[in-house]
């Protein structure tokens, strides 16, 4: 564990779910002097500011990184080489800066290019969400007992990766390091293909005919509300997320999709002792998971401290 961070001027391009969770975190634990947050839109900054999230807030993201020793890209990832490069002409030489984008490989190749001192850069990804968003949606404690994956690159400065891993650790996070496109296939299998998933099976519930869909919306329960739930993430972050990882999702798509036809024969030929033992295995594997305090449900509790619930992890 690094030592705890403090940083005299932190400013958040983008102030929405994420860095709004982190600017609760950063203010409740005196981590930041000043908090200074930009968005595009004034309304944002104003939710921003009346939720006392940040200090100052403007639309100009080279103002809002002036002075800045820490600043965090909290927008869509497609969104990350323009901030980039309007936050250029702002930073300090010393400015560490990261993000917390749910894609790696794209926001890297798109981001060094755009500053003057790219070993000052270190891309991250805390692996904790809601499927909520706006700064209104921001809450504490999102990132406690939550993985964050810092993904730098071999131009990156050591005591800048400490200052964001310290970032990380201080609000509760636990830390990894890899790189950006092990981050891309590892998330694309535990987070971007279940989203894909949710998002299709509710799609296809929709497009059933008249009286059989408004039964099943009646109806929901158990399996069909959660995917409702994941599929009511935002339109912009997923959109971005699925472009911006494409090989991944696609070479992860179409495993799925061969596993899916192989459950179709097995349900065809009443193949009974296959679904049993898929069945028991993942079985298995959801206990593993929640013995390893990775699981966001309502019963996910770790140590004596309740993880922030119905996480969905992006
Ligand atoms: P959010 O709540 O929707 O907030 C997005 C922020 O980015 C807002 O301040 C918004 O500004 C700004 N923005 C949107 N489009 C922009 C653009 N084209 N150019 C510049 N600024 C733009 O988003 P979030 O959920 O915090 O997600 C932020 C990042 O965190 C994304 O990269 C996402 O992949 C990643 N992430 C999300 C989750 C999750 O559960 N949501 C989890 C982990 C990581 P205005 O409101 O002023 O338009």
């Amino acid at each position: 564990m690094s030592a705890a961070a403090g940083f005299d001027r932190v400013a958040l391009v983008g102030i929405g779910l994420i860095n709004g969770s982190l600017a609760r975190d950063m203010k409740r634990q005196g981590m930041a002097g000043e908090i200074v947050a930009a968005s595009r839109r004034r309304e944002t900054l104003d939710t921003a500011l009346g939720l006392g999230l940040c200090d100052r807030a403007t639309t100009d993201p080279a103002e809002a990184v002036r002075g800045a020793d820490l600043v965090v890209i909290g927008t869509p990832v497609r969104a990350a080489g323009e901030v980039a490069r309007a936050i250029a002409p702002g930073l300090s030489p010393e400015a560490v800066v990261t993000d917390v984008g749910s894609v790696k490989g794209a926001v890297v190749e798109a981001v060094l290019p755009e500053l003057s001192h790219p070993g000052r850069f270190v891309a991250g990804h805390p692996v904790a969400g809601t499927e909520h968003s706006g700064p209104a949606a921001a809450i504490e404690h999102l990132f406690r007992h939550r993985w964050t994956i810092l993904t730098p690159t071999e131009a990156s400065d050591e005591d800048a990766i400490a200052t964001v891993r310290g970032l990380w650790e201080t609000v509760g996070s636990r830390v990894e390091v890899m790189t950006p496109e092990h981050h891309d296939q590892v998330l694309a299998m535990t987070s971007h293909l279940p989203h894909l998933i949710a998002f299709s099976i509710v799609g296809t519930v929709d497009d059933l005919e008249g009286h059989l869909r408004q039964e099943v919306f009646k109806f929901a329960a158990g399996g069909f509300t959660d995917f409702t739930r994941i599929a009511a993430s935002d339109p912009t972050m997923w959109r971005d997320v699925f472009l911006s990882n494409k090989d991944a999702v696609l070479e992860g798509l179409g495993r799925f999709t061969e596993d899916l036809i192989a459950l179709q024969r097995q349900i065809r030929w009443d193949d009974g002792d296959a679904l049993f033992d898929l069945f028991t295995k993942t079985r298995a594997i959801r206990r593993g998971i929640v013995e390893a305090g990775q699981a966001y449900g309502r019963r996910a509790v770790i140590d004596d401290e309740p993880a922030v619930k119905d996480q969905t992890a992006p």
